[in-house]
């Protein structure tokens, strides 16, 4: 089985729109059918912590445009995020897998708080961890509260699941062009303002030597894929 997965224990990150077939809120297909890959890894003995976005229901920065103090809009954020943390939780045990769901803002009745090595031992023990709320701090991002997540917690890898297949040096959408990178480095990542992740998230695991790589998934497999240590996907290290 070992020899079957190149990682002991991942960070997931998955946006809010990942959820929602087209864009906005929450498809149930969408979301089951993610649950069924998670499950093909979990099965592999992978260690899987999970961060979920919110950016399908709440966007802070967006809301803030509208006159929203930024602050109070970013929290709306994060509890957007809770939101799709628990319909993905209550997929992934409908999917047979025991998990746990830690919220960065308190909310007892609904999940336990993040405690760093509580996280720990859930995962040791084979229970997928979903992170919500973010970092609990506003101004921030879902990929930077990855990026943290996955240092505290001793990821080896950060998956960044998109909906492309990597990183380009233009949108692959507009540019036919556009030219896929198989791998990149964290400064010319950083250097070049690419928009698939935000620029404290790239520092953070720049500074901490944590590998990411940026993949598609809905691309079926590609999850199982990298855990075998196949290409896949754009790497960003060194
Ligand atoms: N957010 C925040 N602090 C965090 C994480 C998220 O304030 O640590 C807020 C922020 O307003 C953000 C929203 O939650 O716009 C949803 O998160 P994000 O935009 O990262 O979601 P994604 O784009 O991954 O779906």
């Amino acid at each position: 089985m070992a020899a079957e997965r190149k990682y002991q224990r991942i960070l997931l990150k998955l946006s809010g729109e990942a959820l929602g077939g087209q864009g906005f809120g929450i498809d149930a297909q969408t979301v089951q059918r993610i649950a069924a890959e998670v499950k093909r890894v979990h099965a592999l003995g992978v260690e899987i912590a999970m961060v979920i976005g919110g950016g399908n229901m709440w966007r802070g920065a967006d809301a803030a445009a509208t006159g929203i103090d930024r602050a109070t809009a970013d929290y709306v954020g994060m509890l957007a995020t809770v939101m799709n943390s628990l319909v993905m939780q209550d997929a992934m045990e409908k999917h047979g897998m025991a998990t746990r769901v830690q919220t960065a803002i308190e909310m007892p009745p609904v999940a336990e708080p993040f405690i760093r090595r509580r996280a720990v031992r859930h995962l040791e023990k084979g229970r997928v961890v979903i992170l919500a709320a973010g970092s609990g701090n506003p101004f921030f991002t879902t990929d930077t509260a990855a990026a943290l997540r996955a240092v505290e917690l001793n990821a080896q890898v950060l998956l960044k699941a998109t909906k492309v297949d990597g990183i380009y040096d233009d949108d692959p959408v507009k540019n036919c062009y556009a030219r896929k990178f198989d791998e990149i480095g964290y400064m010319q990542a950083l250097n070049m303002g690419l928009k698939v992740m935000d620029s404290t998230a790239l520092s953070l695991c720049k500074d901490n030597n944590m590998p990411i790589i940026v993949f598609n998934l809905q691309q079926e497999g590609a999850l199982e894929a990298i855990m075998r240590g196949e290409k896949c996907g754009t790497l960003v290290s060194k």
